[in-house]
C-alpha cells in the first residue's frame, strides 16, 4: 500500500533540459573520451547499457559498440530499470567498466509533444506511446485523476466559496484510488472534522479552506453556476493508495519508484516525460547504492551513467531515431575504491571539456567485412 503525500517538487525542478542534451553520435564519443581521461585502457572497457527493451532503443547501442568496440552487455530490463542483479557478470567480463541507464520517453518534432513515437516499421506508420510500459503503469493513476478532475466542482453561494466532492472520493474506506488531502480542501469545524454544508445523493458541499482560496485564486470560482475543477486539482491536494505487487518485477519496482512522485507526473503537460524522468532519478539512486556494496566492482574503474533518452520520432526516410541523451548524474569509482557522484552540472561540464572526436572508435562495416574475409572457423562438434 502506498500513500503518497511528500512534496516532490523540488527534485523534479533540479532535472534540467537546458543545455543539457547531447546527441547520441555526440554523446557516446564524449562519454568514452570521459572514461580515458580517468584512465581506463582501450580495449580493455566492457560497455553496459540498462535500456528498455524498445527497437527504438538500438540505435544508442550500435553507437555505444562503435565508439568502446565492443557490443554493450544487456543491464537493463524493460521501461528502463537496472537489473541490479547482473553486477556480477558485468563485472566479471571486463576490466574498466561502464553502465550507460536510461529511461526514455518518445518525442514529436512536428507539434513538439512527449509521449508519443512514429513507429516506422508498422503497415501505417502508427504513432504509439513511449515508452510503453510506462505508459502501461499510468493508466490506472490517469483515470482516478480524470474522474476526479470531472467530479470535484466549485461553485459559490451567497459569496461563499464553495467545493462538491463525489462521494467515491470521500470514502476512506477504499483500499485502492486517489484520496483527497481534506485538510487542505475543506475548511475544519471548530471541534475537528468536515461538516458538509449540504449533502446530495452522490455528492457532498463543503466550504472550501482559506489555503484552497488561496492557492487557486478567488477568479477560480465561477460566478454563476458550478465547474469542475479540471487542471486546477493541483498535485498538493491529493495522493493515492495503491497495491504494488512485489513479485510482478520489474513493473512492481517500476511503479514503486513512479508512486511518490505519482500526484505531479499524472498532472504534469506530459505524463510519459515526468514519469521517465522520475524513473531515471529513483534508478540512479537506487543503483549507486548497490554499486557501493557490489563485490564484482571492488578494484575496478567503473563509471555508471543515468539519463533520459528521448526518442525523435523519424521521418519516414530515416532508418534510426535522432535520440538524445540528458544526463542526470554519474557515478565514478577509482580503482582504488575512491569514488564521487557528479550531479548533472558536473557531468554535463564534464561531457562538454571532451573531445567529440574519439580516435580508437571502430569502422563496423570494416569489422563485419574484415569477419566475412577471414576464412571459417570449422567447429568441430562432439561426435
Ligand atoms: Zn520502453
Amino acid at each position: 500500500m502506498y500513500s503518497a503525500n511528500i512534496n516532490f517538487k523540488d527534485a523534479f525542478g533540479d532535472f534540467s533540459f537546458k543545455n543539457t542534451t547531447f546527441p547520441y553520435h555526440d554523446f557516446v564519443p564524449r562519454l568514452y573520451n570521459f572514461c580515458r581521461s580517468l584512465d581506463f585502457e582501450p580495449g580493455k572497457i566492457l560497455p553496459s547499457r540498462a535500456f528498455c527493451s524498445d527497437e527504438n532503443q538500438g540505435y544508442p547501442n550500435l553507437l555505444i559498440a562503435k565508439n568502446f568496440g565492443s557490443f554493450p552487455f544487456n543491464h537493463g530490463m524493460v521501461g528502463g530499470i537496472v537489473d541490479t542483479d547482473r553486477h556480477g557478470p558485468h563485472a566479471e567480463h571486463g576490466k574498466d567498466m561502464v553502465i550507460i541507464h536510461a529511461s526514455h520517453v518518445g518525442y514529436d518534432p512536428e507539434n513538439g509533444s512527449f509521449g508519443n513515437y512514429h513507429r516506422r516499421h508498422t503497415e501505417h506508420f502508427e504513432t504509439t506511446a513511449s515508452c510503453g510500459k510506462i505508459d502501461a503503469v499510468l493508466e490506472w493513476y490517469l483515470a482516478q485523476y480524470a474522474f476526479a478532475k470531472e467530479n470535484i466542482f466549485l461553485h459559490r453561494h451567497d459569496n461563499e466559496l464553495l467545493v462538491s466532492i463525489d462521494n467515491q472520493l470521500l470514502n476512506e474506506n477504499m483500499i485502492e484510488g486517489l484520496f483527497l488531502h481534506l485538510d487542505r480542501i475543506l475548511e475544519v469545524e471548530s471541534q475537528g472534522g468536515f461538516r458538509p454544508w449540504r449533502a446530495y445523493s452522490t455528492s457532498k458541499c463543503y466550504a472550501a479552506s482559506s489555503e484552497l482560496r488561496q492557492l487557486l485564486g478567488e477568479t477560480a470560482w465561477p460566478e454563476n453556476g458550478r465547474q469542475p475543477i479540471g487542471e486546477k486539482l493541483l498535485p498538493e491536494l491529493f495522493g493515492f493508495k495503491r497495491h504494488i505487487s512485489g513479485d510482478a518485477e520489474p513493473h512492481g519496482l517500476l511503479e514503486e519508484n513512479l508512486a511518490p512522485p505519482m500526484p505531479w507526473i499524472v498532472s504534469s503537460k506530459f505524463p510519459l516525460l515526468t514519469a521517465a524522468q522520475a524513473n531515471t532519478q529513483a534508478e540512479f539512486d537506487r543503483t549507486y547504492r548497490t554499486l557501493l556494496n557490489s563485490r564484482g566492482y571492488i578494484g575496478k574503474r567503473v563509471v555508471f551513467i543515468s539519463g533520459l533518452n528521448i526518442d525523435i520520432s523519424p521521418h519516414k526516410s530515416q532508418s534510426f531515431p535522432p535520440t538524445t541523451f540528458v544526463p542526470w548524474a554519474a557515478f565514478v569509482q577509482k580503482i582504488n575504491g575512491h569514488n564521487t557522484v557528479l550531479e548533472q552540472k558536473d557531468i554535463v561540464n564534464r561531457l562538454l571539456e571532451q573531445n567529440e572526436d574519439n580516435p580508437d572508435e571502430f569502422n563496423l562495416e570494416n569489422t563485419i567485412q574484415q569477419r566475412k574475409d577471414t576464412q571459417e572457423i570449422s567447429i568441430k562438434f562432439p561426435t
